[in-house]
């Protein structure tokens, strides 16, 4: 499946609600996969699922 088109959106780093933290780089925002929805293991607090974003499938330093 490495050819499947991905696309991603950015959202609203739901670790540090967007003042900045180290699992949005410090920018407030993650890029997710669109279309965005919250982590369904936390619901939006942030897990290790989620990459502590609160959100699935944020776009990780592995893809
Ligand atoms: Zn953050
Ligand atoms: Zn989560």
């Amino acid at each position: 499946m490495a050819d499947e088109q991905k696309t991603y959106e950015p959202a609203t780093c739901g670790h540090c609600g967007g003042i900045g933290c180290t699992y949005c780089d410090k920018t407030g925002t993650v890029l997710v996969r669109a279309p965005k929805k919250a982590c369904p293991e936390c619901e939006g607090v942030g897990c290790i699922y989620c990459g502590f974003t609160g959100w699935a499938h944020p776009k990780g330093k592995y893809d």
